[in-house]
């Protein structure tokens, strides 16, 4: 049996009940076999892939809160810290009720190689809790950021880990765990990033994961020959990805008819109004039902449906395993020429694979979504010198960065004769440097 296979066998056995993160153990450990097998007698002997499925550590805590009817309320939060190999952790807190141990893993593994893709010096963290913060007051809201980091900020440092929004988690909710982190620790540091403009926030943050997810589509299709320019997207999500990711897309002069969320999805086939979209999602808060009744023309449609709208280039930015095989056949009928993952993991193994298998430009969330943390790392850059830079300044670092890991991850593939297969060039690439890395700082 080889290094990988006998690896992914204990990985599965160990973690049974937890399919989110083995299929992104399975999706990149089958992809970095190569690597693997060029330095199969090192890699086993330094247990090298045991120790990079492990996690250093995994922190599971009570959140109790009180509702505005006095009730106490009970969460669970989670924090796990990867792999700190090249850097402090890094990656998100996702407040949703379906966050679990697994889901938390899943994304935690996955931000240990994208973290590594953007060349910046970032370890690999997630964390979250099963709170759901719709329908909560902003009151509500507080109460569980500050019972949240009560806790938290045990674990956590500018040096050490530093978490940032994910699903649910947007500035208002980074904003009440800074708060209450610097009131516990009397520190006033860069110990979360996603910070308001008047507290040591980056210009660009908010922008910055749909943006990038953009730029380097933009690249990507430059190298195909082709441009943005009157190009059809479909988008999935609602959210903070998706409403840059329309914008972006728009300012580069392509069109995007879809949008969606967990109750529906809008077609609008003159394009969506961003403005309108943020006014509902990001002021009112309100559901999708809002949009189409304002927007004559828009279509609203109950359950999922985006990928079955013709178009040029599909972008999923709403959550893991929202596009499935059925999807990717329609895709494929409807003549899509690429996929950029925009949410983490959105793509189904089996879905990737039929888009891969018939010539589907496909690049996977770990480098196609990491805008958002080469961001952040621009922000503890900003907050350890003591400075913020200018819109424009973060923007053109971010646009270079993406065109970068898009030349990073085409080059890996090439170089293991795989070209264009930018699952196995963005794992490729992104585990290489943390495992010279490991391998450096000695068994531990
Ligand atoms: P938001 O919470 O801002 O938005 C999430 C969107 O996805 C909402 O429209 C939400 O709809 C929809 N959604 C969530 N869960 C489901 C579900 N189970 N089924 C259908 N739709 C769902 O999150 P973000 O935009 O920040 O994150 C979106 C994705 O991008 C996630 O996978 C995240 O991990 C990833 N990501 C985010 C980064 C960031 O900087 N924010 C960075 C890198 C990756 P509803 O409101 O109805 O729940």
């Amino acid at each position: 049996m080889s290094y990988v296979d006998e690896v992914l066998a204990k990985v599965q056995a160990k973690n049974a009940s937890e399919p989110e993160f083995l299929q992104a153990v399975e999706e990149v450990l089958e992809s970095i076999k190569p690597v693997v097998e060029a330095n199969e007698e090192l890699y086993r002997k330094e247990a090298i892939l045991e120790r990079i499925t492990e996690p250093d550590r995994q922190i599971k805590f009570r959140v109790a809160w009180v509702d505005d009817n006095g009730q106490a309320q009970v969460n669970t939060g989670y924090r796990v810290q990867f792999n700190n190999a090249i850097g402090p952790y890094k990656g998100g807190l996702r407040l949703h009720p379906s966050v679990y141990i697994g889901i938390i893993k899943f994304l935690g593994f996955e931000q240990i190689f994208k973290n590594s893709l953007t060349g910046l010096p970032i370890g690999g963290g997630k964390g979250g809790s099963d709170f759901d913060p719709k329908g909560k007051s902003d009151r509500e809201i507080m109460a569980f950021c500050q019972s949240f980091m009560t806790e938290l900020s045990k674990y956590i440092g500018a040096d050490i880990d530093v978490p940032a929004g994910d699903i649910g988690t947007g500035a208002r909710e980074i904003g009440y765990m800074f708060g209450q982190y610097k009131r516990i620790r009397n520190s006033y540091e860069g110990v979360l990033t996603g910070k308001g403009l008047s507290f040591g926030g980056s210009l660009a943050r908010t922008e910055a994961t749909g943006y990038g997810l953009l730029y380097i589509t933009e690249e990507l299709i430059k190298c195909h020959g082709q441009e943005m320019k009157g190009k059809i997207c479909v988008v999935s999500g609602s959210g903070n990805v998706a409403i840059y990711a329309i914008q972006k897309a728009h300012q580069l002069g392509a069109k995007v008819v879809t949008r969606s969320d967990s109750t529906g999805w809008i077609y609008d086939p003159e394009g969506i109004d961003v403005e309108l979209l943020k006014e509902i999602k990001e002021v009112k808060r309100a559901r999708l039902t809002e949009y189409a009744a304002a927007r004559p023309g828009a279509e609203y449609h109950e359950g999922r449906g985006v990928w079955a709208i013709k178009c040029d280039i599909a972008l999923p930015c709403a959550t893991q395993n929202e596009l499935q095989i059925e999807d990717a056949k329609a895709l494929v009928a409807n003549g899509v020429t690429a996929v950029c993952e925009g949410a983490n993991m959105p793509t189904t193994l089996d879905a990737t694979k039929y888009l891969q298998d018939n010539g589907v430009l496909f690049v996977p969330g770990k480098a196609a979504n990491a805008g958002g943390v080469v961001t952040s790392a621009l922000e503890m850059s900003q907050n350890s010198e003591r400075l913020s830079w200018t819109f424009e300044e973060v923007d053109a670092k971010l646009n270079q960065i993406m065109v970068n890991i898009y030349h990073n991850i085409d080059d890996a593939a090439k170089r293991y004769g795989k070209e264009g297969d930018y699952v196995a060039g963005a794992n490729i690439a992104g585990f290489e440097k943390v495992a010279d890395a490991m391998l450096a700082q000695g068994v531990c």
